[in-house]
Protein backbone atom coordinates (compact mmCIF):
# COMPACT_ATOMS: atom_id res chain seq x y z
CA UNK A 1 0.00 0.00 0.00
CA UNK A 2 1.08 3.57 -0.55
CA UNK A 3 0.43 6.76 2.30
CA UNK A 4 0.40 9.99 1.22
CA UNK A 5 1.03 12.41 4.09
CA UNK A 6 -0.08 15.69 2.02
CA UNK A 7 -2.40 18.53 0.92
CA UNK A 8 -5.61 18.64 -0.80
CA UNK A 9 -6.85 22.05 -2.37
CA UNK A 10 -9.81 23.31 -4.61
CA UNK A 11 -8.51 25.02 -7.37
CA UNK A 12 -10.29 27.72 -9.08
CA UNK A 13 -9.22 29.03 -11.97
CA UNK A 14 -9.87 32.20 -14.30
CA UNK A 15 -9.04 31.81 -17.77
CA UNK A 16 -8.53 35.74 -18.80
CA UNK A 17 -6.90 37.19 -21.78
CA UNK A 18 -4.40 38.61 -19.91
CA UNK A 19 -4.21 38.70 -16.07
CA UNK A 20 -5.00 41.81 -14.27
CA UNK A 21 -2.33 44.21 -12.51
CA UNK A 22 -2.83 45.53 -9.11
CA UNK A 23 -5.87 47.77 -8.90
CA UNK A 24 -7.14 46.68 -12.55
CA UNK A 25 -10.55 44.67 -13.11
CA UNK A 26 -10.25 42.23 -16.24
CA UNK A 27 -12.95 40.04 -17.63
CA UNK A 28 -12.11 36.60 -18.07
CA UNK A 29 -13.88 33.73 -20.09
CA UNK A 30 -14.47 30.44 -18.13
CA UNK A 31 -14.35 29.85 -14.17
CA UNK A 32 -13.82 26.21 -13.38
CA UNK A 33 -13.51 24.55 -9.38
CA UNK A 34 -10.92 21.45 -9.93
CA UNK A 35 -9.76 19.29 -6.92
CA UNK A 36 -5.74 19.63 -6.66
CA UNK A 37 -3.48 19.89 -4.39
CA UNK A 38 0.14 17.88 -4.67
CA UNK A 39 -0.89 15.11 -1.89
CA UNK A 40 -4.14 14.56 -3.23
CA UNK A 41 -2.86 15.08 -6.88
CA UNK A 42 -0.13 12.31 -6.10
CA UNK A 43 -2.84 9.80 -4.12
CA UNK A 44 -5.26 9.79 -7.20
CA UNK A 45 -2.75 9.04 -9.38
CA UNK A 46 -1.23 6.17 -7.79
CA UNK A 47 -5.47 4.79 -7.32
CA UNK A 48 -5.94 5.07 -10.67
CA UNK A 49 -2.88 3.28 -11.75
CA UNK A 50 -3.91 0.15 -9.30
CA UNK A 51 -2.51 0.97 -6.27
CA UNK A 52 -3.97 0.63 -2.97
CA UNK A 53 -3.55 4.29 -1.21
CA UNK A 54 -4.59 5.77 2.02
CA UNK A 55 -4.25 9.77 2.12
CA UNK A 56 -3.69 11.01 5.25
CA UNK A 57 -4.35 15.56 6.09
CA UNK A 58 -7.19 17.72 5.92
CA UNK A 59 -10.15 19.15 4.46
CA UNK A 60 -12.03 22.04 5.65
CA UNK A 61 -15.79 21.97 7.03
CA UNK A 62 -17.24 23.42 3.99
CA UNK A 63 -18.40 22.50 0.63
CA UNK A 64 -15.17 22.29 -1.00
CA UNK A 65 -14.16 20.30 1.85
CA UNK A 66 -16.92 17.46 0.61
CA UNK A 67 -16.17 17.95 -3.17
CA UNK A 68 -12.55 17.06 -2.29
CA UNK A 69 -13.29 13.79 0.42
CA UNK A 70 -15.20 12.25 -2.79
CA UNK A 71 -12.98 13.33 -5.61
CA UNK A 72 -10.52 11.31 -3.76
CA UNK A 73 -12.75 8.24 -2.93
CA UNK A 74 -14.46 8.48 -6.31
CA UNK A 75 -10.73 7.76 -7.86
CA UNK A 76 -10.69 5.28 -4.96
CA UNK A 77 -8.30 6.39 -2.45
CA UNK A 78 -8.68 5.59 0.99
CA UNK A 79 -10.05 9.07 2.90
CA UNK A 80 -10.73 7.43 6.83
CA UNK A 81 -7.52 9.52 7.81
CA UNK A 82 -8.36 12.60 5.90
CA UNK A 83 -9.93 14.67 8.60
CA UNK A 84 -12.47 17.23 8.65
CA UNK A 85 -11.53 20.50 10.67
CA UNK A 86 -13.19 23.49 11.20
CA UNK A 87 -12.99 26.71 9.16
CA UNK A 88 -11.91 26.72 5.23
CA UNK A 89 -10.58 23.71 2.93
CA UNK A 90 -7.55 24.85 1.07
CA UNK A 91 -7.32 26.40 -2.20
CA UNK A 92 -5.77 27.66 -4.70
CA UNK A 93 -6.25 30.77 -6.72
CA UNK A 94 -5.13 30.38 -10.14
CA UNK A 95 -5.07 33.01 -13.28
CA UNK A 96 -4.70 31.08 -16.73
CA UNK A 97 -4.00 33.74 -19.30
CA UNK A 98 -4.22 33.27 -23.27
CA UNK A 99 -0.40 32.45 -23.01
CA UNK A 100 -0.64 29.58 -20.63
CA UNK A 101 1.01 31.53 -18.26
CA UNK A 102 -0.76 30.97 -14.65
CA UNK A 103 -0.50 33.46 -11.26
CA UNK A 104 -1.57 31.45 -8.12
CA UNK A 105 -2.64 32.28 -4.75
CA UNK A 106 -2.75 29.32 -2.39
CA UNK A 107 -4.06 30.02 0.89
CA UNK A 108 -3.83 26.83 3.19
CA UNK A 109 -6.72 26.60 5.13
CA UNK A 110 -7.23 22.92 6.80
CA UNK A 111 -3.71 21.76 5.17
CA UNK A 112 -2.22 24.31 7.74
CA UNK A 113 -3.57 23.02 10.56
CA UNK A 114 -2.21 19.65 9.70
CA UNK A 115 0.62 19.83 12.32
CA UNK A 116 1.01 16.16 12.87
CA UNK A 117 -0.06 13.03 13.17
CA UNK A 118 -3.15 11.61 14.72
CA UNK A 119 -3.71 8.76 16.51
CA UNK A 120 -4.02 5.52 13.94
CA UNK A 121 -2.08 7.63 11.41
CA UNK A 122 1.46 5.67 12.61
CA UNK A 123 0.17 2.49 11.96
CA UNK A 124 -1.54 3.44 8.63
CA UNK A 125 2.11 4.31 7.83
CA UNK A 126 3.66 1.71 9.31
CA UNK A 127 1.33 -0.54 7.08
CA UNK A 128 2.84 1.36 3.85
CA UNK A 129 5.38 0.22 1.68
CA UNK A 130 6.19 3.81 1.02
CA UNK A 131 5.17 7.20 2.35
CA UNK A 132 4.75 10.18 -0.17
CA UNK A 133 5.40 13.20 1.46
CA UNK A 134 5.25 16.57 -0.28
CA UNK A 135 5.99 20.20 1.35
CA UNK A 136 1.95 21.71 1.47
CA UNK A 137 1.60 20.46 4.91
CA UNK A 138 3.04 22.53 7.83
CA UNK A 139 6.93 21.50 7.99
CA UNK A 140 6.04 19.79 11.24
CA UNK A 141 3.89 17.83 9.84
CA UNK A 142 6.08 16.64 6.84
CA UNK A 143 8.86 15.57 9.82
CA UNK A 144 6.53 13.69 11.61
CA UNK A 145 5.48 11.72 8.74
CA UNK A 146 8.90 10.66 8.10
CA UNK A 147 10.11 10.12 11.46
CA UNK A 148 6.94 7.74 11.37
CA UNK A 149 8.14 5.86 8.57
CA UNK A 150 11.68 5.70 9.27
CA UNK A 151 10.52 3.57 12.76
CA UNK A 152 9.03 1.50 10.78
CA UNK A 153 11.43 1.13 7.82
CA UNK A 154 9.11 2.24 5.69
CA UNK A 155 10.17 3.76 2.31
CA UNK A 156 9.90 8.09 2.01
CA UNK A 157 9.45 9.93 -1.01
CA UNK A 158 9.76 13.77 -0.83
CA UNK A 159 8.70 15.94 -3.57
CA UNK A 160 10.23 19.19 -2.33
CA UNK A 161 7.78 21.35 -3.41
CA UNK A 162 7.23 24.45 -3.17
CA UNK A 163 10.89 24.86 -2.95
CA UNK A 164 12.20 25.74 0.22
CA UNK A 165 15.11 25.23 2.40
CA UNK A 166 15.27 21.31 3.79
CA UNK A 167 15.75 20.61 7.79
CA UNK A 168 18.39 18.35 8.54
CA UNK A 169 16.28 16.18 9.92
CA UNK A 170 13.76 15.59 6.93
CA UNK A 171 16.16 14.95 4.65
CA UNK A 172 18.25 12.29 6.93
CA UNK A 173 14.83 10.77 6.88
CA UNK A 174 14.05 10.77 3.17
CA UNK A 175 15.07 7.67 0.84
CA UNK A 176 13.93 9.34 -2.70
CA UNK A 177 13.93 12.60 -3.14
CA UNK A 178 12.46 13.98 -6.45
CA UNK A 179 12.54 17.32 -7.15
CA UNK A 180 12.41 19.09 -10.87
CA UNK A 181 15.00 21.01 -12.04
CA UNK A 182 13.75 24.38 -10.73
CA UNK A 183 13.63 23.09 -7.12
CA UNK A 184 16.96 20.93 -7.52
CA UNK A 185 18.28 24.47 -8.49
CA UNK A 186 16.74 26.28 -5.15
CA UNK A 187 17.91 23.06 -3.15
CA UNK A 188 21.37 23.28 -4.30
CA UNK A 189 22.23 26.77 -6.30
CA UNK A 190 23.18 24.30 -9.26
CA UNK A 191 21.28 24.46 -12.27
CA UNK A 192 23.14 21.69 -14.27
CA UNK A 193 20.94 18.79 -12.95
CA UNK A 194 23.69 16.34 -13.39
CA UNK A 195 25.65 18.41 -10.68
CA UNK A 196 22.42 19.01 -8.42
CA UNK A 197 22.09 15.61 -8.38
CA UNK A 198 25.56 14.95 -7.20
CA UNK A 199 25.26 17.16 -4.38
CA UNK A 200 21.66 15.91 -2.70
CA UNK A 201 23.33 13.04 -3.14
CA UNK A 202 24.97 14.06 -0.26
CA UNK A 203 22.25 14.30 1.91
CA UNK A 204 19.67 11.73 0.38
CA UNK A 205 20.41 7.59 -0.93
CA UNK A 206 18.56 8.20 -3.94
CA UNK A 207 17.37 11.06 -5.95
CA UNK A 208 15.13 11.41 -9.43
CA UNK A 209 15.07 15.35 -11.01
CA UNK A 210 12.40 15.57 -13.25
CA UNK A 211 13.20 17.90 -16.65
CA UNK A 212 9.49 18.39 -18.26
CA UNK A 213 9.76 17.13 -21.85
CA UNK A 214 13.66 16.33 -21.76
CA UNK A 215 12.76 13.36 -19.12
CA UNK A 216 14.30 12.82 -15.59
CA UNK A 217 17.81 11.67 -13.99
CA UNK A 218 18.17 9.17 -11.76
CA UNK A 219 20.57 9.04 -9.33
CA UNK A 220 21.83 7.03 -6.09
CA UNK A 221 24.91 5.92 -4.08
CA UNK A 222 27.35 4.20 -5.55
CA UNK A 223 25.82 3.95 -9.13
CA UNK A 224 26.16 5.57 -12.47
CA UNK A 225 23.67 8.43 -12.93
CA UNK A 226 20.31 6.83 -15.35
CA UNK A 227 18.91 9.75 -17.83
CA UNK A 228 15.00 8.58 -18.84
CA UNK A 229 13.80 10.20 -21.93
CA UNK A 230 10.35 11.17 -21.83
CA UNK A 231 8.05 9.92 -24.46
CA UNK A 232 7.72 12.52 -27.57
CA UNK A 233 4.14 14.36 -26.95
CA UNK A 234 1.92 17.06 -27.69
CA UNK A 235 1.55 18.87 -24.30
CA UNK A 236 -1.35 20.95 -23.96
CA UNK A 237 -1.49 21.26 -19.95
CA UNK A 238 1.32 19.81 -18.12
CA UNK A 239 -0.26 20.80 -14.30
CA UNK A 240 0.47 18.16 -11.85
CA UNK A 241 2.97 16.02 -14.56
CA UNK A 242 5.18 15.57 -11.60
CA UNK A 243 2.61 14.30 -9.21
CA UNK A 244 1.43 11.98 -11.86
CA UNK A 245 5.21 10.63 -12.12
CA UNK A 246 5.65 10.27 -8.43
CA UNK A 247 2.70 8.86 -8.05
CA UNK A 248 3.22 5.99 -10.99
CA UNK A 249 7.05 5.51 -9.68
CA UNK A 250 5.95 4.84 -5.92
CA UNK A 251 2.89 2.08 -7.78
CA UNK A 252 6.01 0.68 -10.12
CA UNK A 253 7.94 0.20 -7.25
CA UNK A 254 5.40 -1.10 -4.57
CA UNK A 255 4.98 -3.73 -7.18
CA UNK A 256 8.47 -4.32 -7.48
CA UNK A 257 10.04 -3.05 -10.36
CA UNK A 258 13.56 -2.02 -10.22
CA UNK A 259 14.10 2.00 -10.12
CA UNK A 260 14.91 2.09 -13.72
CA UNK A 261 12.08 -0.06 -15.11
CA UNK A 262 9.75 1.98 -12.47
CA UNK A 263 10.89 5.40 -14.13
CA UNK A 264 10.23 4.78 -17.64
CA UNK A 265 6.37 3.32 -16.82
CA UNK A 266 6.26 6.64 -14.46
CA UNK A 267 7.34 8.50 -17.68
CA UNK A 268 4.70 6.98 -19.93
CA UNK A 269 1.77 7.84 -17.12
CA UNK A 270 3.13 11.18 -16.97
CA UNK A 271 3.47 11.84 -20.88
CA UNK A 272 -0.45 10.60 -20.95
CA UNK A 273 -1.58 13.28 -18.26
CA UNK A 274 0.24 16.30 -20.25
CA UNK A 275 -1.35 15.37 -23.13
CA UNK A 276 -5.08 16.31 -21.49
CA UNK A 277 -5.96 19.07 -19.30
CA UNK A 278 -6.61 19.51 -15.98
CA UNK A 279 -4.43 17.54 -12.69
CA UNK A 280 -6.69 14.90 -11.32
CA UNK A 281 -8.90 14.65 -14.67
CA UNK A 282 -5.81 14.05 -16.64
CA UNK A 283 -4.68 11.16 -14.86
CA UNK A 284 -4.21 8.29 -16.82
CA UNK A 285 -6.00 4.76 -15.79
CA UNK A 286 -3.63 1.69 -15.07
CA UNK A 287 -4.97 0.02 -18.72
CA UNK A 288 -3.65 3.24 -20.84
CA UNK A 289 -0.26 3.29 -19.23
CA UNK A 290 -0.30 -0.25 -19.91
CA UNK A 291 -0.70 0.02 -23.25
CA UNK A 292 0.70 2.70 -23.75
CA UNK A 293 4.11 1.29 -22.15
CA UNK A 294 3.69 -1.53 -25.10
CA UNK A 295 3.64 0.43 -27.54
P1 LIG B 1 6.62 19.32 -12.52
O1 LIG B 1 5.27 19.05 -13.07
O2 LIG B 1 6.74 18.96 -11.09
O3 LIG B 1 7.18 20.67 -12.83
P2 LIG B 1 8.14 18.18 -14.74
O4 LIG B 1 7.65 19.29 -15.58
O5 LIG B 1 9.61 17.94 -14.67
O6 LIG B 1 7.62 18.27 -13.23
O7 LIG B 1 7.42 16.84 -15.26
C1 LIG B 1 7.49 15.62 -14.58
C2 LIG B 1 7.64 14.49 -15.57
O8 LIG B 1 6.50 14.50 -16.45
C3 LIG B 1 8.85 14.58 -16.48
O9 LIG B 1 9.99 13.97 -15.89
C4 LIG B 1 8.38 13.82 -17.72
O10 LIG B 1 8.54 12.42 -17.53
C5 LIG B 1 6.89 14.15 -17.77
N1 LIG B 1 6.63 15.30 -18.66
C6 LIG B 1 6.49 16.59 -18.32
N2 LIG B 1 6.30 17.38 -19.41
C7 LIG B 1 6.31 16.53 -20.47
C8 LIG B 1 6.17 16.70 -21.89
N3 LIG B 1 5.99 17.92 -22.44
N4 LIG B 1 6.23 15.59 -22.67
C9 LIG B 1 6.41 14.36 -22.15
N5 LIG B 1 6.56 14.14 -20.82
C10 LIG B 1 6.51 15.20 -19.99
Amino acid sequence: AIAVLGSTNMDLVAYVPKAPRAGETVTGREFRTVPGGKGANQAVAAARLGGEVVMIGAVGADEFGVRLRSALAASGVETAALRTVEGASGTAHITVDDEGANSIVVIPGANGRVTGLEPGDDSRIGAADCLLLQLELPLEAVLAGARAARAHGVRTVLTPAPAQPLPPELLAATDLLVPNEHEAAALTGLTDPHRAAEALLREVPEVVITLGAAGSLYAARGREPLEVPAPRVRAVDTTAAGDTFVGALAVGLGEGRAVPEALRWASVAAALSVQRPGAQSSMPTRAETDAAALA
